[in-house]
């Protein structure tokens, strides 16, 4: 059975699609099927520009398919390169050389102390109530990694960026090559974090090769403690107050639009030797897009310095 364009209503938030039984019914009658369905957890929904909806009746079971439109291989939007760097803090800071965005995970955070507490009243985890929290919580969370996603592909397609340099945190979760890990709190925000990250960086991926975006993931080795204005690594460099502060050149950043520069010059490789009196202002002075839950999406804040 399949339902052309005017047969079927698609709501991408909640997973659901309304099918129409047709015109000839009375109108007091419902005229349609409210189907729910599940997907892959790495489909974004809100991309799909359906045509048709086929529903198929199979091992005793009926299953949805949707036929969407998509564009194979864009070309990429330039030849920039952008990198991004990925924190609890900031859950993501972003540079593009000579701009940069933060993007912080204040809301995944607040969300992750509600639902625990919550399910901490909860008498029985394993309750009706507990499963419902659960899957709130995690789509929520898959909310928030969709809309950030989105935002950083939108802001590369905006800047002609054709390569999105990622640090990889694999490593790092274990702890680094010194032996010492970095401060992910408790434990928690360790399980949700690591979730996080890898989801993130699926969903990064995905969005980015449908705008002809390529994602490369280097090593974060070494990229907290370099200056990306003049290339100093010191072991000792203490971050503080989330700001990196160069012994050698004197450059002040934000820590995380530091290591964000230092990833991305991990590709740019030998593109930029221009001697380094550039003007770097803009390390300490990123632009913040913070999660409005109300629009479920990434709104630019004021310009700060942090
Ligand atoms: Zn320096």
């Amino acid at each position: 059975m399949s339902f052309k364009a005017a047969g079927f209503k698609h709501d991408a938030q909640f997973a659901r699609v309304r099918l129409s039984k047709g015109r000839n019914l009375k109108e007091y009658r419902s005229d349609f099927i409210l189907c729910e369905y599940q997907t892959r957890p790495d489909v974004d929904r809100t991309e799909w520009d359906i045509q048709q909806v086929r529903a198929v009746y199979k091992r005793d079971e009926w299953r949805l398919q949707f036929v969407c439109r998509t564009t194979i291989d864009p070309d990429p939007p330039g030849d920039g390169v952008a990198g991004v760097d990925l924190g609890i803090c900031n859950f993501a800071a972003v540079s593009f050389g000579g701009e940069s965005v933060l993007y912080p995970g204040g809301s995944l955070k607040e969300d992750e102390y509600y639902f625990t507490k919550k399910k901490a009243k909860c008498d029985n985890s394993s309750s009706r109530k507990a499963t419902r929290l659960d899957r709130k919580r995690t789509g929520r969370r898959t909310h928030f990694l969709h809309a950030l996603s989105k935002a950083i592909v939108t802001e590369c397609v905006e800047r002609g960026v054709g390569t999105l340099v990622v640090g990889d945190l694999g490593g790092i979760r274990e702890g680094d090559e010194s032996g010492e890990s970095r401060n992910w709190g408790d434990h928690g925000n360790l399980d949700l974090h690591g979730w996080a990250f890898d989801r993130f960086t699926t969903l990064l991926d995905y969005k980015a090769e449908s705008e002809g975006i390529d994602v490369e993931l280097v090593s974060e080795r070494d990229t907290s403690k370099s200056c990306s204005a003049c290339g100093q690594t010191d072991k000792t460099q203490r971050v503080e107050r989330g700001l990196y502060v160069c012994e050698k050149c004197d450059t002040v950043a934000n820590a995380d639009v530091n290591g964000a520069e230092n990833i991305r010059q991990k590709v740019l490789l030998s593109l930029v030797t221009d001697g380094g009196d550039r003007d770097n202002g803009w390390l300490a002075q990123p632009s913040v897009c913070l999660f409005d839950s109300e629009s479920g999406a990434f709104v630019p804040r004021e310009q700060v310095t942090s």
